[in-house]
């Protein structure tokens, strides 16, 4: 081989090392914006463990637990839970337990969210009343089951955190308000299903007033911090009320000003 040949090869060898560490280079950097600009890697494995949790949730909580309503299975496992839940507590997320929220109020255990809800027995084309509006979780799964949310949450900041968060999360049927839910919300009654999620001392005749015959109120009712009754009143459709104690729950009470 001569000199000259020698030094073509060399020159095409450079060129070709540094072509392939240049390619490297910009593959490298595509895939960091591209993951990036998906939130990053933590950020998508993080989502997928949370879809896990999220049906093994439905599975062992509330499905196990006689929970057999299609559309309350098909809600809880679709409604990302721990996007309701404050960052330092989003690993409880979907644990077998109510988790705070912040002010000294707790968003429900998951499956007392499903038999409250599966309690209401409302449908597609009722309108329905919350009060204690959280997290707006609860909120949440109602707007997939029903027509119409209408809630009220007593906590300022806390009613205009879930009413941003619900909007960015497209429930459009969802209308949160700040105030106090005993009086309900006149404006928009008679609704086809009330649920209260704070025990109050005594039943709220506002919320019996404001139910239509054939409606259900489900209502936790006793002392602050005591072993409470979750209660169904069922409206007739005579009006005839009904009530009864379903099972013992724990909430954090409804408050009076
Ligand atoms: N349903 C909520 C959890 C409710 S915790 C969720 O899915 O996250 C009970 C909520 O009721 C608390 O946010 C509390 O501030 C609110 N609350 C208490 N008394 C109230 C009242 N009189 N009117 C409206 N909301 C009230």
């Amino acid at each position: 081989m001569n000199r000259k040949c020698m030094n073509t090869s060399f020159i095409i060898f450079i060129t070709s090392f540094a072509a392939i560490v240049i390619t490297l280079v910009i593959l490298l950097m595509f895939n960091k914006s591209t993951i990036s600009a998906m939130g990053g890697v933590d950020r998508v494995t993080d989502e997928d463990a949370f879809a896990r949790q999220r049906k093994q949730m439905v599975e062992e909580q509330i499905s196990r637990r006689g929970i057999i309503d299609k559309g309350i299975l098909e809600a809880m496992e679709a409604v990302p839970r721990h996007l309701f839940i404050p960052e330092e507590n989003r690993a409880y997320s979907y644990y077998d337990q109510p988790v705070p929220i912040g002010f000294g109020q707790t968003i429900s255990q998951p499956y007392i969210v499903a038999f409250m809800t599966e309690l209401l027995n409302a449908g597609k084309e009722d309108v329905v009343l919350e009060v204690g509006t959280g997290s707006g979780y609860q909120a949440a799964i109602l707007a997939r089951l029903v027509k119409q949310v209408y809630t009220i949450e007593i906590v300022e900041e806390l009613g205009k955190e879930a009413s941003k968060r619900l909007k960015e999360m497209g429930y459009d049927n969802v209308e949160v308000k700040i105030g106090d839910g005993y009086k309900g919300w006149s404006e928009h009654a008679p609704f086809g299903a009330i649920i209260v999620t704070a025990a109050a001392e005594h039943i709220p005749q506002p919320l019996i007033d404001q139910l239509k015959p054939g409606g259900r109120l489900v209502i936790p009712v006793g002392g602050v911090y005591e072993v409470q009754d979750l209660m169904l009143i069922a409206k007739d459709v005579s009006s005839k009320v009904i009530k009864e104690s379903v099972i013992p729950v724990r909430f954090v009470p409804l408050i009076r000003k």
